[in-house]
């Protein structure tokens, strides 16, 4: 049997008084694009920043059948964990290299291997490497969206968890940093996709979960949830 990448197990997250995820199990296979999609509010955010170790959580989490519930942030980007926020968290006054050089900040790389993840990222988005010196808050929201990818690729992850990719950005701008998580998928880096975009999302990804609530409501291969007629009448507009 294929160990998953990532195991998620009864996992609960409260604020306070606020369950905001209760009970969620989920898994993702080395090489899937696994999507959550679900309403404002669903948990989907809170899902992530637990799996990340931003957020204190209840349950188990294992990368790689290896248990990393206990472990900091820092020793799960180690291990090939990487989060890309919803809000890009960008630093607008410093340039497209400062940005990426602060991706690769929490790893120990000598100077090859970060001339060697510089190369891989321009090489992937070649509008970064064209706007290297220019401040990030210069940038369009496709190429922020960019920046934040190449950001996180910067650290070698093995499992990319993305909040809300799409978010702002026009439908054309959409399909294209949707190719790209294809793409880097293919290149062997696992992705795990948070959208309210269903849609674009399911049609991009092998499975699918819906979270409602801080709960499952339903889960299956994302062709099936495309399909489904309760997915249809929520998240497709009852197309
Ligand atoms: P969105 O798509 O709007 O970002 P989401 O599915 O990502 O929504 P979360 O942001 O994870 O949902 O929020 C889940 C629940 O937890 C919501 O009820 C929200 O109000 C609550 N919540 C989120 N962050 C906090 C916080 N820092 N303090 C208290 N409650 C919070």
């Amino acid at each position: 049997m294929t160990t998953a990448m990532l195991e998620i197990g009864d996992l609960h997250v409260s604020y306070g008084q606020v369950d905001a995820v209760r009970g969620v199990s989920l898994s993702l296979l080395p090489g899937q694009i696994v999507t959550v999609i679900g309403p404002n509010g669903a948990g989907k955010t809170t899902l992530l920043g637990a799996a990340m170790g931003l957020l204190p959580s209840k349950g188990t989490l294992r990368f790689e059948g290896e248990d990393v519930g206990g472990l900091d942030v820092e020793s799960r980007v180690e291990r090939g964990l990487c989060l890309v926020p919803e809000k890009r968290e960008l630093f607008g006054e410093l340039t497209v290299l400062d940005n990426l050089m602060l991706g690769a900040y929490s790893k120990r790389m000598n100077g090859s291997t970060l001339r060697s993840r510089l190369d891989e990222v321009y090489g992937r988005f070649p509008r970064l490497g064209e706007r290297r010196s220019q401040r990030a808050d210069t940038l369009s929201g496709g190429e922020r969206q960019m920046l934040a990818l190449g950001r996180a690729l910067m650290s070698a992850p093995r499992l990319l968890m993305l909040d809300e990719p799409s978010l702002g950005l026009a439908p054309l701008i959409v399909q294209e940093i949707l190719g790209i998580i294809r793409g880097l998928r293919n290149d062997g880096v696992s992705i795990l996709l948070v959208e309210q975009n269903a849609l674009a999302a399911l049609e991009s990804s092998d499975y699918g979960y819906v979270l409602e609530t801080g709960e499952i409501a339903l889960s299956g291969a994302s062709k099936e949830l495309e399909n489904d007629p309760r997915v249809q009448a929520t998240y497709l507009g009852g197309a």
